[in-house]
């Protein structure tokens, strides 16, 4: 399975799907170990991840990074990635377009690391993901189901640095994270 998704990872590295290819300068695929039961979606890429190549390791990711440290969740036992694997301008919320041409790559990441939980960090995993009638306020916390994957929709972690009284959301959702998983 290692191998499968190098491959892939090399494909999104040419990839140029959408006008996104246009600007970035690293592709952010993805990291963590293939069989990962914890996965986390974001959106895209910041300037950080577009620099290094990886998701989640500026502001927003230190912050989760934090929560990560207090809850015992260990960042090398999940898996984390983004909706689109190459930077938005001005780190704006992909089109849909955008996001559709990219999805096939997730879809790759979720078959072969099969997690047991994917936490959907805001509305843009969100409303990929489980669809456009979903909204971040209304569903965070709430466990969905689908196909055989349990879903935990949260605050995207760039929510909480804009508003601070979102973080305790965000540790209680991802608390119910590490309770449920400790059972599969
Ligand atoms: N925001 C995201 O959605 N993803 C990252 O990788 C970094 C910031
Ligand atoms: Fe390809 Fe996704 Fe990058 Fe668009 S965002 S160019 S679909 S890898």
């Amino acid at each position: 399975m290692e191998i499968d998704l190098k491959k892939i990872e090399a494909d999104v590295r040419e990839c140029k799907r959408c006008k996104l290819c246009e600007n970035r300068t690293k592709t952010v695929f993805g990291v963590g170990p293939t069989d990962a039961k914890i996965m986390f979606i974001g959106e895209g890429p910041g300037a950080d991840e577009d620099r290094e190549g990886e998701p989640f390791v500026g502001k927003a990711g230190k912050l989760m990074d934090m929560a990560f440290q207090g809850l015992g969740i260990d960042r090398n036992d999940v898996y984390i990635c983004n909706i689109v694997k190459c930077r938005p301008p001005n780190n704006r919320t992909p089109l849909k377009e955008e996001a559709d041409a990219c999805l096939d790559y997730l879809r790759a990441q979720v078959m072969f690391i099969k997690p047991k939980i994917i936490v959907l960090l805001g509305n843009t995993a969100l409303k990929n993901i489980l669809g456009e009638n979903y909204g971040i306020t209304s569903t965070r916390g709430k466990w969905i189901e689908k196909k055989g994957i349990l879903y935990m929709p949260t605050f995207h972690p760039a929510a909480l640095l804009r508003d601070e009284s979102k973080k305790i959301f965000f540790w209680e959702d991802l608390k119910k994270v590490m309770e449920k998983i400790k059972d599969m």
